[in-house]
C-alpha cells in the first residue's frame, strides 16, 4: 500500500456539509459525483496531498444511510491507494481479512475500489483503490 488515499466521512445532507466543509477548509469541493452502484452522492475536497470524501446516502438502501442510523454521523472509512487492487486483495485475503467483493468494483473519483469488512479490522472498514488509468 502506498498512502492514505482519502478519508470517507458519512453525512446526512451533503448541500450543508459541502458548506459546513467550505467554511473549515476555505475551499470547495472539486468534484461531486453519484456512484449508483452504492447508491450514494459523494464530494471530495482538497487539501495539499490530502483528500476527505463526503458521503450522502441515496434514498434507504445503502450503507451510509445505514450507517449514520446506527452510528449517526462520523467517520466511515479510511481508503489506502494501491498499485494493483487485485493482487492486493488475494495477498489480505490470505492473510484473513474479509473483503466484501470477488472482485473490484468502480468507485468514486476514477477509481477501482474494494472494501475489508471492520469486523476483521479491529472495527475500521479499509477501502483499497486504484487509480483508473484512461
Ligand atoms: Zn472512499
Amino acid at each position: 500500500m502506498n498512502k492514505i488515499e482519502h478519508i470517507g466521512i458519512a453525512v446526512s445532507n451533503l448541500k450543508d456539509a459541502n458548506q459546513r466543509y467550505f467554511r473549515l477548509f476555505g475551499v470547495k469541493p472539486y468534484k461531486t459525483e453519484e456512484v449508483l452502484s452504492e447508491n450514494v452522492t459523494t464530494s471530495f475536497f482538497r487539501l495539499g496531498e490530502s483528500k476527505i470524501e463526503l458521503l450522502e446516502g441515496i434514498g434507504e438502501n445503502n450503507a451510509i444511510t445505514k450507517f449514520i442510523k446506527s452510528k449517526g454521523e462520523g467517520i466511515h472509512h479510511i481508503a489506502y491507494d494501491v498499485d494493483d487492487i487485485a493482487s492486493e486483495m488475494k495477498r489480505l485475503k490470505n492473510e484473513g481479512f474479509e473483503i466484501q467483493s470477488d472482485a473490484p468494483k468502480i468507485g468514486a473519483d476514477n477509481k477501482l475500489v474494494c472494501f475489508i469488512h471492520p469486523k476483521s479490522a479491529g472495527g475500521v472498514l479499509i477501502e483499497l483503490c486504484q487509480e483508473i488509468n484512461n
